[in-house]
């Protein structure tokens, strides 16, 4: 346990509980693993490891113990456990509050770095899993050194593969199937909270290898996974955060040692509106961390030069392989109204050629394959839109033509089989015989089988 007093130069003098000064703090003050390292541990698995020393439930510890110096009344109510712990690893101000209230409770300073606190600057919504995923290697790693904890990195939504072993992150207990939940009141780092078995494993073949990927995939992932790997590094050295405003101010950079249309064309590669690309560069608003990673992908400058150093001495290319792969498979993946760059030569050629194909598609299918929204194409060319639209009206025509004579061909060969084999062909019986049933929900089907039906002598 450490003495308060040398908690004196965190906290003003204000903020310290009246009676905690020279108590000893109320909880173990243990130290996080991982420190100084990108596999620093999360808050959500040192609060865990806390209460398992404590032998109480996380929690009882969180509203019993850690609510007495919580500053946001709600926090101090046991039903919103569930709100704390979502934003326990995260960046915003629960997390503070959260953080400086373990603290407070174990005497342990610098805690932020168990969370994204220091980026979030940097980072927007959805950079945090709401799930938990984790390395079984490393889990038997971190058993064999002793001390079995949950990497914050784990946490970050962009990390798909463990940095180290370059496996897939594991999000399903493999004995009970249940997907993990982020912490629960009974959670032990590197256990599953449904059935409590050990979620490590020794044979990375079990695991989906990185390396075995297509190159750009691996490629890409190793590189989101160097790059997050030496933010958390970087996070814990520097003394100093980078904010929202440093982001457009280091785009100007790029642009000027790119060239003046540098933004225009990064809007372009990614298919994204000039306007939304130009308020990034001028600071209006700020791009999501899988833009900003994107860019700095395509352009190859990581994220710790873009960041924290004062130049980026470097020539600046666009490496078109890369933009490629990032505008068929991350932006389309996380499309939101942004991207909507309308080329409109493209477009007309795209659609002048879905136009010819077979089968033919509707115009949500061509939206869908070329990541365009409706609404907005219409507006363009709604002479084309509509073309495309009524071929597919007149294919689905034609198709249920087709298919309800086929039924109806069908239909009158099975009640022959049938009454020639002494059964009653019933509409029931029929169906099971058909190829395909759903041919009998057509009006003009059932039509056929009463007629059938008269003249095989079972009606009148
Ligand atoms: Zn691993
Ligand atoms: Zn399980």
């Amino acid at each position: 346990m450490v003495n308060k007093v040398s908690k004196l130069k965190y906290y003003s003098f204000e903020e310290i509980p009246p009676t905690s000064l020279f108590e000893r703090s109320s909880l173990y003050s243990i130290e996080p693993l991982g420190v100084g390292t990108y596999l620093i541990e999360s808050l959500s698995s040192y609060l865990s490891r806390l209460a398992k020393l404590h032998n109480v439930k996380i929690n009882l510890l969180t509203t019993n113990v850690l609510g007495n110096y919580f500053q946001k009344e709600y926090l101090k109510n046991i039903n919103n456990f569930g709100q704390i712990i979502k934003s326990i690893n995260s960046y915003g101000t629960t997390t503070t509050d959260i953080v400086s209230s373990i603290e407070r409770a174990t005497g342990r300073a610098n805690l932020n770095n168990l969370t994204l606190l220091s980026l979030s600057g940097v980072l927007r919504a959805k950079s945090i899993k709401d799930k938990k995923a984790w390395c079984p290697l490393c889990l038997e790693v971190f058993k064999e050194n002793g001390n079995v904890y949950e990497p914050l990195i784990w946490y970050i939504n962009l990390i798909i593969y463990c940095p180290i072993h370059d496996i897939k992150l594991v999000e399903f207990c493999p004995q009970c199937g249940y997907q993990q939940a982020f912490i629960t009141s009974n959670t032990l780092p590197g256990h599953c909270f449904k059935c409590n078995k050990w979620l490590g494993d020794m044979n990375k073949k079990n695991y989906e290898i990185l390396a075995y990927k297509l190159p750009f995939h691996t490629l890409w992932n190793q590189w989101v996974n160097t790059n997050f790997s030496s933010l958390i590094n970087h996070m814990q050295i520097v003394n100093y955060f980078p904010l929202q405003f440093l982001i457009s101010s280091k785009l100007r950079q790029l642009l000027k040692l790119y060239s003046f249309t540098f933004e225009n064309e990064l809007a372009d590669l990614f298919g994204l509106s000039r306007s939304t690309v130009y308020a990034w560069f001028c600071g209006q608003k700020y791009p999501p961390i899988i833009y900003l990673l994107s860019f700095l992908f395509v352009i190859d400058v990581d994220i710790v030069s873009f960041l924290y150093r004062d130049k980026i001495d470097k020539n600046i290319v666009i490496y078109s392989e890369r933009v490629q792969y990032i505008r068929e498979n991350i932006i389309k993946q996380n499309t939101s109204k942004e991207v909507n760059r309308i080329n409109k030569q493209e477009l007309r050629k795209r659609l002048e050629d879905a136009l010819k194909y077979e089968p033919p598609i509707n115009l949500k299918e061509f939206c869908n394959k070329y990541n365009y929204n409706q609404s907005n194409i219409r507006k363009y060319f709604p002479k084309l839109c509509k073309d495309l639209s009524q071929r597919y009206m007149t294919y689905k025509k034609f198709g249920k033509q087709q298919k309800i004579k086929l039924a109806c061909a069908e239909i009158k060969q099975k009640m022959i089989e049938l009454h020639d084999k002494g059964v009653y062909p019933s509409q029931v019986r029929v169906e099971r015989e058909l190829n395909d049933f759903t041919g009998i929900f057509y009006p003009e089907v059932r039509q056929v089988h009463k007629e059938i039906l008269r003249q095989l002598g079972y009606r009148n």
